[in-house]
């Protein structure tokens, strides 16, 4: 735990987001991938200060990214959190999610440096600890509390990747569990999820919705 005058890292939900979980998304190689190379159909160019120079970033953006901000947003709080630098982070973020899907960003000054490792220390948040995930490529980041991890396969630029609408499938449904560790314990084994577990959590006790009132006609 933070040391008593150390305020938490996010402040009060939004309104819109009381009482909803808390879905913490890393940003490159899990939603993006970036390079100072040049390439040739980049989705964004960002032009970044460095040294009192501009360079230009070439980012690609991993497919399915924003109807994915939009269906867990429904379900959770999001949060961005990078160990990237926020002139960087920043602005990117605000282009790959125009809606303002996420409600904070965290970047590389939030993050606790140890072993070598800028690590996202999720007890820093402020949430409780049953109501959170972190979606990141790097087992590293998530290190201090890799019950609370989604892992999620490092993306740099095949278009025929549909990793985050599997891994929206299991969020959706990890949104409404009491403790979210007590199935990802499940689910995951070698900072990867087991496609059997997953199977059988995703077809387990699957809600009812055709006794669901219909909104009024
Ligand atoms: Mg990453």
């Amino acid at each position: 735990m933070p040391r008593e005058e150390e305020p938490y890292l996010l402040g009060p939900q939004r309104r819109e987001d009381v009482g909803k979980k808390t879905l913490v998304l890393d940003l490159d190689e899990t939603l993006v991938h970036s390079s100072f190379k040049p390439i040739d159909n980049p989705d964004i160019i960002l032009p970044v200060e460095i040294e009192g120079n501009i360079c230009n970033i070439f980012i690609l953006v991993r497919p399915g990214v924003s109807s994915f901000l939009k269906r867990m947003h429904k379900h959770y709080e999001l949060v961005i959190f990078t160990a990237s630098l926020s002139k960087y982070a920043d602005p990117l973020v605000d282009i790959i999610d125009p809606e303002r899907f996420c409600s904070y960003k965290l970047f590389r000054e939030h993050c606790t440096w140890l072993s070598n490792a800028y690590v996202k220390d999720m007890t820093r948040l402020g949430r409780k600890m049953t109501d959170i995930i972190i979606v990141d490529n790097s087992p590293v980041a998530y290190m201090l509390q890799p019950e609370n991890a989604m892992p999620i396969v490092s993306w740099y630029d095949d278009p025929s990747d549909r990793q985050l609408s599997r891994t929206g499938n299991l969020l959706e449904r990890l949104a409404y569990e009491p403790d979210v560790r007590r199935i990802i314990r499940k689910i995951i084994s070698n900072n990867e999820i087991d496609p059997r577990s997953e199977q059988i959590y995703l077809h387990s006790g699957k809600r009812d919705h055709s006794q669901r009132v219909p909104p009024h006609t």
